[in-house]
């Protein structure tokens, strides 16, 4: 038997994709043209599940892209004729600042710790940014930007674009649109669906941003750019053959979890993060990464691993028991372990996991 995923992502599926995944073949989604009537209504049914289930404004714009990679790559290209500006808390806000530089652009930052937190009082970014990124959840490292805290951004610099990758966290943050100009998340995590498939929602004033910027003569990219991806969105089109079959599970599996309620999956979230996260308290052989509760992350849950113990010898452990949690991200695999904790993930499944990592004894460790 296949193990069960508590990787961070890719994920276990959510529990109705695979159903939706049949009936997309049976209907012939996969080889429908991308500019069939058809196809309209896909795009307008994910489009619409994504804007329902985060709460996004009807004046918002929702269009798709590969992946949430491509986005960052996206957002320099179009909202930044020079200057962007990172929250950096891990590998993935990292790789994004790189991006800036990559990209012949002036990226600066401000940079914690791996598996801490901000303190806004002592991050300055400077007026003339013209984007500023922040990484809602730093999957890495299993650090949470709180969302008041990017209220407390919006106040400080009202005149700069702020761009929140949420692709670990969604759908769990109840945002509030009036904060920010853009979120963006990839589908492999939360949303439990196959990988392949970013989904980028901004408001008018980044759209207004491209705009500018390609009226001064400079590039904002070609096939995805700001203009291009809104000419064909106004359709419920996309500029190119885009992941058809992704774009038909999105749409179903959003719809899915606002019928199961999304404030009761907001409860399981959360309640189930405080178990996981007071195993790790109580357990001799393991500490949260993240010291600060309110740092902590509510879906990526990750431990360092003591005691002479590799995360190895624990991922080995549950494996044999036909459950897969993550190891540490780059550098910090040996010693830290990772648990997704997202909708898909029920209490019995993380109850389950939790009794084996209860059982698991290591020698001369005592508890
Ligand atoms: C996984 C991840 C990404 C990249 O997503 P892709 O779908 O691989 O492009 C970006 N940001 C964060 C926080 C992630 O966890």
């Amino acid at each position: 038997m296949r193990p069960y995923r508590f990787t961070p992502g890719p994920s276990e599926l959510y529990f109705t994709a695979e159903r939706h995944a049949m009936d997309a073949f049976r209907e012939g989604v996969p080889s429908l043209s991308h500019r069939s009537k058809a196809f309209e209504g896909i795009y307008a049914e994910a489009a619409e599940g994504v804007r329902a289930l985060l709460g996004a404004p009807r004046d918002w714009h929702v269009v798709f892209t590969s992946s949430a990679t491509e986005i960052w790559e996206r957002l320099l290209q179009n909202c930044v004729e020079r200057q962007s500006f990172h929250l950096v808390n891990g590998a993935f806000s990292r790789r994004f600042f790189a991006f800036a530089g990559e990209l012949g652009l002036e990226g600066h930052k401000a940079e914690v710790p791996f598996g801490e937190g901000f303190d806004l009082g002592a991050v300055d970014v400077p007026q003339d940014a013209e984007l500023l990124a922040v990484t809602q959840n730093e999957t890495s490292a299993g650090a949470w930007f709180p969302t008041e805290d990017i209220a407390e951004l919006r106040k400080r610099y009202p005149d700069t674009l702020i761009a929140v990758d949420a692709v670990s966290s969604v759908p769990h943050p109840q945002f509030d649109f009036s904060q920010f100009d853009s979120l963006y998340f990839s589908v492999q995590k939360g949303m439990g669906l196959p990988a392949g498939l970013g989904v980028w929602l901004f408001n008018e004033r980044l759209a207004d941003k491209a705009e500018k910027k390609l009226a001064s003569g400079r590039s904002v990219g070609t096939y995805h750019s700001v203009p291009s991806l809104l000419a064909k969105a106004a359709k419920h089109q996309t500029p190119c053959t885009p992941n058809v079959l992704g774009l038909y599970l999105l749409g179903k599996v959003a719809n899915d979890m606002l019928d199961a309620g999304l404030e009761r999956l907001r409860a399981e979230t959360e309640q189930k993060a405080a178990f996981v996260y007071g195993f790790y308290e109580r357990a001799a052989w393991l500490q949260p990464l993240v010291k600060e509760a309110r740092h902590r992350s509510k879906t990526v849950l990750v431990a360092d691993v003591l005691g002479g113990v590799s995360s190895q010898q624990v991922v080995e452990a549950l494996q044999a028991k036909g459950l897969t949690i993550g190891r540490g991200y780059g550098a910090y695999k040996p010693k830290q372990i990772r648990i997704a904790n997202f909708p898909t993930h029920s209490k019995e499944r993380m109850f389950q996991l939790l009794d084996y990592m209860e059982a698991l004894a290591w020698e001369g460790v005592s508890g």
